[in-house]
């Protein structure tokens, strides 16, 4: 079987080595740079953006594929999987229009309040800051400022974190407006959700999920969740399938709430295949959900599908032909703990075409994977651009084990200009966390 995977980060770096487990596939990829790993597993690629839609379906006839996977948000909001398939190429990622839980805030938030779906908070969308400012008050509560369209991660701004008091946060929002931040003068005004953050991804088929381990990602760049927020900084799953201070009911409501997204989805013409992403704030209410995603999250990826027995192509037939329901998803009951490697001064500067070395074999011999995401090769180095550079992900029975393997395999990767948040997965930032919970009373 032809594959074709587009993107050239960790997480299409970790889709394909799911891709290459399976037997009898080829794999094709199309990146704006040359992931050296994808490079490593692919029988061919392209260099070629994302987002240029007629070239890649070009390139998708010529070679044949059979099935296609999208991991990032901008080719799917393009519409390239509707092209795909328009050329007759199955494609295992939503339609533009599905996608639009994640590419549009507001018909996501609106999609819902329609369907009254568990989990919302209060929100409004707006182009005028006046009328903005008016709601903040009648509300009066802590609140986030978001941009209506893609910001990869990087446009959400929220009270008490990025800005204090109304002034300073409608200031934002009026730069929004002007600057088309996320691509339209519109941003949307939430409550902001109070407790921790967990992510959960399962498959879908358009009529029922399978949801993979929970994870807790690390937008802030800096130790103890300081700095600005950036694509992710590393991130941890345990054996279990839970988090520390999450529950196995909270688990179960955040798996029912995509479930029930999926149903309005289809209710709406908008029938979801694909692998898809809920971010939750688990409070004293129980989940509240940020923010759903149309793909795998990267660095969520990384935790959960090296941890796939269940054959990763049969999974994506059974996505394919409505037959989820009858697969058994079968996970390697292990923890992990992902950390990335970035160009110092990512989030705000980062210092470009910095060498790094890294030892491929010790790397694995401490049991490690290694996912290559934003560098250019040249000769035997890798060097840094502008993005996040690498993922080193340990795994192993228990999240402590995990955190040291990756830190033993981290050892093997050397630069002078690299960044690395070393304490995410440590016990001493898990036990923040459950302090966190045991103060607001959700534990
Ligand atoms: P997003 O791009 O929507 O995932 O937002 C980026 C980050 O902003 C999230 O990971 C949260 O930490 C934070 N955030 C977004 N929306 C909210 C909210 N309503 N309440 C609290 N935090 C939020």
């Amino acid at each position: 079987m032809n594959v074709l995977i587009v993107g050239g980060g960790a997480r299409e770096h970790a889709i394909c080595d799911a891709i290459y487990r399976s037997k009898n596939t080829n794999i094709y990829s199309v990146m704006n740079n040359l992931n050296p790993g994808i490079e490593f597993l692919s029988k061919e690629y392209l260099l070629e953006k994302e987002t240029n839609i007629n070239k890649i379906v070009d390139y998708a006839k010529k070679k044949e594929i059979d099935l296609a996977l999208i991991g990032p948000e901008a080719p799917l909001e393009e519409g390239l999987s509707d092209e795909l398939n328009r050329n007759g190429i199955s494609v295992c990622s939503p339609s533009r229009k599905a996608a639009r839980i994640e590419t549009d805030k507001e018909w996501m938030r609106n999609l819902l309040r329609k369907y009254e779906i568990p989990g919302q908070i209060r929100f409004e969308s707006f182009s005028d800051v006046k009328k903005a400012k008016r709601f903040i008050e009648e509300i009066d509560c802590e609140i986030v400022i978001k941009p209506i369209g893609l910001t990869g991660g990087k446009g959400v701004r929220v009270s008490g974190d990025h800005f204090k008091g109304i002034d300073e946060g409608l200031r934002y929002a009026e730069e929004v407006v002007d600057k088309k931040i996320g691509g339209k003068s519109k941003f949307i005004i939430e409550e902001k959700a109070i407790g921790e953050e967990f992510t959960l991804q399962a498959f879908s088929d358009g009529y029922s999920i399978l949801p993979l381990h929970a994870v807790q990602d690390h937008k802030r760049l800096l130790p103890w969740d300081k700095g600005p927020n950036t694509g992710g900084m590393g991130s941890y799953s345990c054996a279990n399938g839970l988090l520390p201070f999450l529950p196995r009911s909270s688990y179960e409501e955040a798996a029912a709430i995509l479930q029930e997204i999926v149903e309005a989805l289809n209710k709406e013409d908008c029938k979801y295949i694909g692998p898809i992403y809920g971010q939750f704030m688990i409070t004293t209410e129980g989940p509240k959900i940020i923010e759903i995603n149309a793909r795998f999250g990267d660095p969520e990826a990384m935790n959960v599908l090296p941890l796939l027995e269940t054959d990763f192509i049969e999974l994506c037939t059974s996505m394919l032909d409505g037959s989820l329901s009858n697969m058994k998803l079968r996970l390697n009951k292990k923890s992990t703990v992902c950390k990335y490697v970035v160009p110092e001064g990512y989030g705000i500067e980062s210092i470009v075409g910095e060498k790094i070395v890294v030892d491929e074999e010790n790397i694995r011999n401490t049991g490690s994977k290694l996912f290559y995401a934003s560098v250019n090769k040249k000769d035997d180095f890798v060097y840094t651009t502008s993005s996040r550079s690498l993922a080193v992900v340990g795994v192993a029975d228990s999240l402590l084990e995990a955190e040291r393997m990756c830190e033993d395999a981290l050892d093997y990767v050397q630069g002078e200009h690299i960044f690395i948040r070393h304490d995410i997965g440590t016990s001493q930032l898990i036990e923040k966390r459950m302090k966190h919970m045991k103060k607001l009373h959700v534990m």
